[in-house]
């Protein structure tokens, strides 16, 4: 099972990730948890990461392809794989295509959470990371539209996508995405 799940910041992927992992003991592989461990570690790829996402802003792609490369090459990925927060671009997108092609992988299917704009807010505030006060939540929302929106379409060309409420109770969620999983 090869699943990217897309959607704005707040909208449950990562936390439905963990539970779809889990069930199918499959890595989840979230970019914006590598990125904060990077951070962490204060290793150059965190060092030269943190700004753009204290900021909001997509970090740059030289730095994100080459760690989604990297990732994708480990050993636990070979039965498959949740992407979570990648690919948030169209050419993350077309990298991917390329990558998997490469590789010999090919994604089953791309998952689209949808959420209304305030309740986003209302949850991202709610969380109280770092980056989730309300002028960067803002930002990242406006980025989502602008960049990562259009990945929606990119995957539905493919005829890949499935869209999911995401506005419902976690439980509620998770068993509507099992449901959508099973026709995959
Ligand atoms: P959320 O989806 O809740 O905003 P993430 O944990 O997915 O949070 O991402 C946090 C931050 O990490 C983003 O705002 C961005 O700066 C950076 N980031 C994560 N994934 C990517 C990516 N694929 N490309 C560029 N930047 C990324």
């Amino acid at each position: 099972m090869r699943l990217i799940f897309l959607g704005p910041p707040g909208a449950g992927k990562g936390t439905q990730a963990q539970r779809i992992a889990e069930q199918f003991e499959i890595p989840h592989i979230s970019t914006g948890d590598i990125l904060r461990q990077a951070v962490a570690n204060e290793t150059p790829l965190g060092q030269k990461a943190k700004e753009y996402m204290d900021r909001g802003d997509l970090v740059p792609d030289e730095l994100i392809l080459s760690m989604v490369r990297e990732r994708l090459s480990e050993s636990d990925v070979q039965p498959g794989w949740i992407l979570d927060g990648f690919p948030r671009n169209v050419s993350q997108a077309e990298f991917l295509d390329k990558l998997l092609q490469e590789i010999q992988q090919a994604c089953d299917r791309a998952v689209n959470f949808e959420v209304p704009d305030e309740m986003l807010v209302k949850r991202l505030l709610g969380r109280g990371r770092k980056d989730d006060n309300e002028v960067t939540i803002r930002h990242r929302l406006e980025v989502y539209r602008a960049a990562t929106a259009p990945v929606i379409d990119f995957y539905r060309q493919g005829d890949r996508i499935v869209s999911i409420d995401g506005s419902q109770s976690i439980d509620h969620v998770t068993q509507t995405l099992a449901i959508a999983l099973e026709r995959t």
